[in-house]
């Protein structure tokens, strides 16, 4: 099969022909039909040493993990989480890890705390950059009928949207701050806009963000590279926000929410910062902010993400910028380690 292998950390991913992946008795073989480029894939490619947390790939790695496709191949005891069995042509996406199925963590739906996972597109596991990927049967999920590929590699980005806006205990009519217009400051807004705020602002360095974070769901966009972000957002909500998002997840964003915040604020983290930063606690202190880190999310955020996209309840489509095939793939990855206004770029190994 074709996919696209890490070389080295700042090189180019290389296009080869490997060995499709052999599925254990209790997995799936997918046919891949999107596989979404996350920010955590451009950080993991520069990775050279485990200080920030993360192994650095191993050669040949594939990675990818907001992935869905098409059921190929079916071990004889693969399961659906809840029972039942899957079927060659089975429309999936799939819970990027494959787990013990067994542990406190796996019945919760948290499988990427299991001990045993491995994870997709992390270097354990190879991932969504590839004509085929093996996957979990209990990690599986269906894609309903309203959900077409497209949608169903945004799964993954919504989910990470919607736990952070868990974290948020967000309440009707609260007017909410997103630090970063990315591909998760997008999901986030997304899913305040469907829990009931009444502002949901994004502030990013890059104007050109701006129109698709409206487009999402934001009420509002505040371009921080010219506007002082505290006074226009009084501006626009009468009050500073009671929820501040920081998805950017660089040095100083952790600090700038909490400056953003008011009084008894709540600040989420859900950008990931792979680098020593430094906060000063007393500004956090002396508002007696409350801030929740969130990592990633549980079995229940992809199931609604599925279902309010199957209800044509959200509509994520606009965070999709480019899609592109193996030819071009290489080159799209690159550019994305320049911000731009590009956002979410699909392979479609098909293409
Ligand atoms: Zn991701
Ligand atoms: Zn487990």
């Amino acid at each position: 099969m074709r996919a696209a292998l890490f070389d080295a950390p700042g090189q180019p991913l290389i296009i080869g022909e490997v060995e499709a992946p052999q599925p254990l008795s209790t997995d799936l073989l997918v046919k891949v039909k999107a596989c979404g480029i996350c920010g955590t894939d451009l950080h993991l490619a520069a990775v050279t040493d485990r200080s920030g947390g993360m192994a650095p790939l191993g050669q040949g790695s594939i990675m990818g993990h907001e992935f869905c496709g098409e059921v190929v191949e079916v071990g004889s005891q693969a399961q659906k989480s809840a029972g039942g069995s899957w079927h060659e042509g089975d429309r999936v996406c799939a819970l990027p890890y494959i787990a013990c199925g067994q542990c406190l963590d796996c019945l919760a739906g948290r499988g990427h705390r299991c001990a045993g996972a491995a994870y997709n597109g992390m270097g354990s596991l190879a991932g969504g950059y590839a004509d085929y990927v093996r996957v979990g049967g209990a990690e599986a999920l269906a894609l309903p009928q309203g959900v077409d590929y497209q949608a169903g590699a945004l799964v993954e980005p919504l989910a990470v949207g919607l736990h952070a806006v868990r974290a948020a205990n967000l309440r009707p009519g609260e007017a909410v701050l997103i630090v970063g217009g990315g591909p998760i400051g997008l999901a986030v807004a997304l899913w305040c806009r469907f829990f009931g705020a009444r502002h949901v602002v994004i502030s990013d360095l890059l104007a050109g963000r701006l129109d698709k974070a409206v487009a999402m769901g934001a009420t509002d966009g505040i371009d921080a590279s010219r506007e002082d972000v505290i006074g226009r957002y009084k501006q626009i909500a009468g009050s500073r926000a009671d929820v501040i998002f920081d998805c950017v997840g660089v040095t100083g964003s952790q600090q700038l929410a909490m400056d953003y915040a008011p009084m008894n604020g709540r600040v989420v983290v859900a950008g990931v910062c792979m680098r020593p930063d430094t906060v000063m606690p007393v500004k956090a202190i002396t508002k007696e902010l409350q801030v929740n880190y969130v990592y990633m999310y549980e079995r229940r955020d992809f199931e609604l993400a599925l279902e309010m996209l199957d209800r044509a309840r959200i509509d994520a489509s606009a965070m999709i910028t480019d899609v592109v095939g193996f030819d071009a793939f290489s080159a799209a990855f690159e550019g994305l380690k320049t911000p731009s206004d590009q956002c979410k770029i699909l392979l479609d190994p098909q293409r």
